[in-house]
């Protein structure tokens, strides 16, 4: 049975899941969303199961996976579910995707959200050392029993839930709405060493690596790749992520991130 995957990632949480998913299944291909472009033009995946996987921000999609999900015309007799991997809280944007796929037509079998490291610095220290190990192991349990779910096409709907809901509707819109430019907090330390691993990494190609330093270009998604991947931790965001590390999946590579700009 086949089965096609759209996944969006920046720290790679979302990229090794989809992965995970996909080998455990088998006859499974993984798109990239980042490599579809655009807004415009219908998306018709070809397979019996269809899947999406992503990470939630603010309570809610990642702009790009909404635009996506606006496209996306599943076939109704496939199996159509989610994986949202988050560090925080708030399974609000499950149901922010149930309720956009179901205006164009049909909602979600089923979906899920999996605990995974948090990996945004501006409000709190990714986790490290055993306590994120700890949490990268429950992951890779969690992910093992959703697949098989979804092996078994199991129904799982997403719940309503009314307090990440609320939560949603103060701080998404804003979010949305200041996003691609939010580009412009960022800033440089003294320790670049011009490597390009910024450029490489950012999933839409919003750097530009002009006279040895990253430009951002204001078509930001706010996923801190390029903040979490730089190897000598140059690239800071506003004014509290100088010394609260840094994190990337521990199985993806720059090269599993650069196939997201396909
Ligand atoms: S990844 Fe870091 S060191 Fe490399 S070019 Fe970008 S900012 Fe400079
Ligand atoms: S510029 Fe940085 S934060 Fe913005 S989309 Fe690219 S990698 Fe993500």
């Amino acid at each position: 049975m086949k089965t096609c995957i759209y996944y969006f990632s920046g720290t790679g949480n979302s990229l090794a899941a989809a992965k995970q998913i996909c080998e455990a299944l088998g006859d499974c291909e993984l798109v990239s969303i980042a490599s579809l472009g655009g807004v415009e033009g219908a998306i018709v995946p070809e397979a019996e199961r269809v899947g999406i996987v992503c990470p939630i921000y603010d309570f809610g999609l990642p702009a790009i996976v909404a635009a996506f999900a606006r496209r996306l015309h599943a076939p109704d007799d496939c199996y159509l579910f989610a994986v949202i991997t988050f560090g925080g809280a708030g399974k609000s944007a499950l149901t922010q995707l149930d309720g956009i796929l179901r205006e164009r037509g049909r909602g979600l079998d089923a979906a899920w959200a999996v605990a995974m490291p948090g990996n945004f610095p501006p409000i709190a220290r990714p986790p490290e050392g055993r306590k994120r190990e700890e949490i990268l192991a429950k992951a890779d349990t969690a992910i093992a029993k959703v697949t098989e779910k979804i092996r078994r096409r199991e129904h799982a709907p997403p719940e309503f839930t009314p307090v990440t809901s609320l939560l949603r509707s103060l701080t998404y819109p804003p979010f949305i709405r200041n996003v691609h430019g939010a580009d412009g907090k960022f800033w440089l330390t003294g320790a670049c060493t011009s490597c390009g691993t910024c450029e490489k990494v950012c999933p839409v190609g919003n750097i530009e690596i002009v006279d040895g330093r990253p430009v951002w270009q204001h078509r930001c998604q706010l996923c801190m790749a390029c903040l979490h991947f730089c190897p000598v931790e140059a690239i800071q965001w506003g004014k509290r992520t100088e010394h609260r590390g840094r994190y990337r999946h521990h199985r993806l590579t720059v090269q599993d991130m650069e196939t997201q700009q396909g």
